[in-house]
């Protein structure tokens, strides 16, 4: 019996997973990705794209479209989809398996200040004019507007556009991973003295967490959101091993 499996995506790991799930037989794959960026990687199995219209949005499409589990492998602060799916999984009565990356945990030689979010990660800065680097996507730039008296690096998957309003600006746009050498010199070069930054997990983007160690570099950690999560798993081949498990319940069951 062919399997049906939709995967809730945005990541490397949701395209490293459906890879991995496409080299075997028996599966129907769909890897949901919200639009936002401009310039997509292709991916291993058929994609749809755009939202669904809140937990009964995407509990409908799961009904309609037969599917026989959920994968939720979105980023870890992306919070409404993640939620919606734990809602749209149980109205639609299949089961969910979520892939969530263990936080980073500080090292010895880190200097990490933790803030709640982006308007916090600001103030923290400070009134005095710094160097900071932000490592984060356009769409979490806005509140720096508030404090122009900085120098920012800029760094995000696509162009920031419109840029900010701020005098002092200079924008990247480049994809992880990144080697901890390059970011040693990007952080030298633009004598950065913060970094502000998500705490993602993995080893994508964990080079210049490792670069700011090793220079005494202060980061600005946001926190990730909160989310009543019910079980995850910490990586693909645990998400392999729960989604194999989740669909041999089903046979069992005679579903
Ligand atoms: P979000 O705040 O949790 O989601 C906002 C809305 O976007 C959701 O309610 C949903 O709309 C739609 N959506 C999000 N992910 C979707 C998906 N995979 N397929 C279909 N619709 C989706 O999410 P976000 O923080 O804006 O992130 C958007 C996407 O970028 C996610 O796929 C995430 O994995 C990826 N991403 C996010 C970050 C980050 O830092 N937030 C970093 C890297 C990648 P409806 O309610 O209409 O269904």
């Amino acid at each position: 019996m062919t399997r049906s499996i939709l995967i809730l995506g945005g990541t490397a790991d949701a395209r490293l997973l459906a890879g991995k799930l496409a080299d075997e037989s028996g599966y129907r794959m769909l890897l949901s990705m919200a639009g936002r960026t401009r310039d997509p990687v292709p991916q291993p199995v058929p994609m749809r794209t755009g939202g669904f219209g809140g937990a009964s949005g995407l509990a409908a499409f799961i009904t309609e479209h037969a599917f026989d589990i959920l994968v939720d492998v979105t980023h870890p602060y992306a919070a409404s989809i993640s939620a919606n799916a734990m809602r749209a999984a149980a109205i639609a009565n299949v089961p969910l398996v979520t892939l969530e990356r263990p936080a980073w945990k500080t090292q010895a030689g880190d200097d990490w200040q933790s803030v709640a979010d982006v308007e916090s990660a600001v103030k923290a800065l400070g009134t005095e004019c710094k160097n900071a680097f932000l490592a984060l996507g356009r769409q979490e730039l806005l509140p720096f507007e508030a404090a122009p008296q900085h120098n920012y690096l800029i760094r995000s998957v696509d162009p920031v556009e419109p840029p900010l309003t701020v005098p002092s600006a200079h924008y990247i746009t480049a994809r992880g991973p990144f080697a901890v050498e390059d970011e040693i010199n990007l952080l030298r070069e633009n004598r950065i003295e913060f970094i502000v930054s998500k705490n993602s997990g993995g080893t994508a983007a964990y080079a210049k967490i490792e670069a700011a160690r090793q220079l005494g570099i202060t980061v600005l950690m946001i926190e990730r959101p909160p989310l009543a999560r019910t079980a995850t798993v910490p990586d693909i081949d645990a998400a392999l091993s729960a989604i194999r498990h989740q669909l041999s319940l089903l046979e069992e069951r005679g579903e």
